[in-house]
């Protein structure tokens, strides 16, 4: 049986309170498409506003700290985010594997963090231009999976979003047939590392998806969602991705 789709917007360092009106268009759009599970990650000063604004709608974070409490300056838990309303959070996003210099070990300690939590976990795994390049995509996408995942997954809790990082904010696609690559690579590694219960586990694809090109992404073979920064800044761009995923 086909999984769910779920459509989730990474806001990334945007959003100041006059955009939660959009987070409320948003989530009128998503609750006429109940087939969809649909969900936004604002910056963290707007989760508790966007939750107590929009009881049914899903919203989670971008990123928290592995450990529960204590001198790590800027940075929140799991139990604050937690606390805030967000019921998940990304994780590993090529953004912070980047510039926050974060490891497949501090994604996989994230993991279990948000998961002792009661909080799902979105991990983003992904390859250089330089990586696909040199034909090593899949094993470097693999790798990350492997070293980044939880101990406990389940996919109760746990999704994971393929991002080309060549892709991200790019307006550049792989070829569907390249998506279909990956998807499937990345499904046998869960059925290797969980058995059984990887069938479950959602495959998001993120990287330039668009209201253009959302629908023939999402009928890739293994593509149970997107992963979506730029347009899912507002609901004239984002609404059209969740009406595709219906
Ligand atoms: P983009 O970002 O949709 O703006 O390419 C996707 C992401 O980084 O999650």
């Amino acid at each position: 049986m086909a999984n769910r789709k779920y459509i989730v917007g990474n806001w990334k360092m945007n959003g100041l309170n006059d955009q939660l009106s959009d987070i409320a268009d948003i989530a009128s759009i998503a609750a006429n498409h109940p087939s969809v599970d649909a969900a936004i990650c604002p910056p963290v000063t707007l989760i508790a506003s966007a939750v107590s604004q929009n009881a049914a709608f899903s919203i989670g974070a971008q990123d928290c700290h592995f450990n529960e409490k204590g001198a790590h300056t800027g940075c929140v838990s799991a139990a604050m985010i937690k606390q805030a309303g967000a019921s998940f959070s990304i994780l590993g996003h090529s953004e912070r594997r980047a510039d926050q210099h974060e490891t497949d070990a501090d994604v996989k300690a994230k993991a279990e963090a948000v998961h002792a939590n009661g909080l799902g976990a979105i991990i983003c795994v992904g390859e250089t231009e330089e990586e696909r390049d040199a034909g090593q995509a899949v094993d470097v996408v693999c790798g990350q999976l492997q070293g980044s995942f939880p101990n406990g997954a389940d996919a109760k809790w746990l999704t994971i979003a393929y991002e080309p990082v060549w892709a991200i904010g790019t307006g550049r696609v792989p070829e569907a047939a390249d998506v279909e690559e990956m998807h499937a690579a990345i499904r046998q590694k869960l059925g290797e590392l969980m058995g059984d219960g990887a069938d479950a586990v959602r495959i998001l694809y993120g990287g330039s998806m668009n209201g253009g090109n959302a629908a023939e992404l999402l009928a890739v073979p293994n593509v149970d969602g997107g992963l979506v920064g730029g347009a899912s800044l507002t609901a004239e761009k984002f609404g059209p991705i969740i009406e595709a995923a219906a």
